[in-house]
């Protein structure tokens, strides 16, 4: 467990990804939030949007890669779909996003987040947010981005267990931090925002 003062103060400190997201061109960091799943004793990440589906899991140690779901025959991202991996440009924006709804719907305790719902042998577990890796096709729009390949670089968990952030951490190669909600919140205030790290 590390304060949570201590991991805003160098973004790059923490960078730590598996060697198949490392592109020559360089990265983008930015701030998202997922649910975090459980099946079959495996912890994953899911995205917001169709939260429910496991096909919209993040693989563990490769690129997520963006499709279009609106099933169009384009590469995701392009401009006029919607389509992409998102990621905010600043915390503070993304826990105050009313679509998002992490704000609402993290919780310092399990029984506030909801976990347990199951679902089909998926068993919910919360919300999480942190940084996230974008590279590929990125589009910049106000407040954030759309990409084409993402994978979580470092995630804050407010609410699951130390040894659910063991196994997240573990599968995803990635680290994951306890922070309470109202650390989080004043973190917010002066994480650094998204910014392009160069190979
Ligand atoms: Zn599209």
């Amino acid at each position: 467990m590390v304060a949570a003062g201590s991991v805003a103060e160098d973004p790059l400190r923490w960078v730590a990804m598996p060697d198949a997201t490392r592109l020559a061109a360089g990265y983008l960091i930015a701030w998202r939030a997922w649910t975090v799943w459980e099946h079959a004793g495996a912890l994953s990440l899911r995205s917001f949007a169709f939260t429910l589906d496991p096909a919209n899991t993040w693989p563990a140690r490769q690129p997520y890669v963006a499709r279009c779901r609106f099933r169009r025959p384009h590469v995701a991202p392009v401009r006029s779909c919607s389509c992409g991996i998102y990621g905010y440009a600043r915390l503070s924006s993304l826990l105050g996003d009313q679509h998002c709804l992490p704000h609402r719907l993290m919780g310092d305790t399990p029984t506030s987040t909801a976990s347990g719902l199951d679902f089909r042998g998926h068993r919910y577990r919360g919300v999480v947010v942190g940084r996230v890796a974008l590279w590929g096709h990125v589009i910049e729009h106000e407040g954030g981005y759309r990409a084409q390949y993402a994978y979580p670089q470092l995630v804050y968990a407010t609410c699951l267990s130390g040894e659910q952030r063991a196994a997240l951490a573990s599968a995803y190669g990635i680290e994951v931090y306890h922070v309470p909600l109202s650390a989080l919140r004043k973190l917010s205030m002066t994480a650094p925002p998204a910014r392009y790290v160069p190979s």
